[in-house]
């Protein structure tokens, strides 16, 4: 993945008025990330999905996410794109309960481009589907791998690609935890998501 700065950095360096962002954000996400980015409404483009998933180029369900952010990156001429997790999301926790997936077929079906977050968080508590007992750590983790996997997802496409390399278009992994009214950025440099300092949870960033 290229290195793409994180939210820290983009909090001093895109000031100019010129940015327009398209946020990735999960339906049962209590606030609006919108919220959280200093721009006019019309400069941002707010995505609901749920997980805050981008499935990658050529995936089964690429084509109407694929539509969405190839029109936001394309035609809107987003400059920043966000995936936006956030923490206590019940996507993530459904991973981890097959069971009640199974009644909810296209749910599942959709989930599946977090599975590899699930089995990531479940390999490194050492569990499995089997053996899993859910607990705040692991659905942190799972949270955290989606969002970092999603990132990578994006530069699938390949006009998102061109468009990181070329400085165009700026990608961010943030993670909203509405319990301590805070926003942590990934960091590729140090593969950690850190908290977003300085800024007030009202009116920030960007
Ligand atoms: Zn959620």
């Amino acid at each position: 993945m290229k290195n793409t700065p994180s939210g820290i950095d983009t909090v001093h360096r895109i000031s100019n008025g010129a940015a327009k962002c398209l946020i990735i954000a999960c339906p049962d996400c209590p606030d609006s990330p919108s919220r959280f980015v200093r721009l006019p409404a019309s400069r941002i483009i707010e995505w609901t999905v749920a997980g805050n998933l981008a499935p990658p180029d050529k995936s089964k369900e690429e084509g109407q996410s694929s539509a969405t952010i190839r029109k936001a990156v394309l035609e809107d001429w987003v400059t920043h794109i966000i995936v936006c997790g956030h923490s206590n999301c019940r996507m993530i926790e459904s991973l981890f309960e097959p069971e009640l997936l199974k009644t909810m077929p296209y749910v599942s079906a959709w989930l599946r481009h977090a599975e590899f977050a699930r089995d990531a968080a479940l390999a490194e508590a050492g569990m499995t589907l089997e053996t899993v007992r859910v607990t705040p750590k692991l659905i942190r983790k799972a949270t955290e791998t989606n969002i970092v996997a999603q990132l990578k997802n994006l530069q699938t496409h390949r006009f998102v690609a061109s468009r990181v390399e070329t400085g165009e278009l700026q990608i961010h992994g943030w993670l909203y935890e509405p319990e301590n009214a805070r926003v942590l950025a990934f960091s590729p440099a140090s593969a950690a998501f850190h908290q977003i300092e300085g800024l007030g949870i009202e009116g920030m960033i960007l």
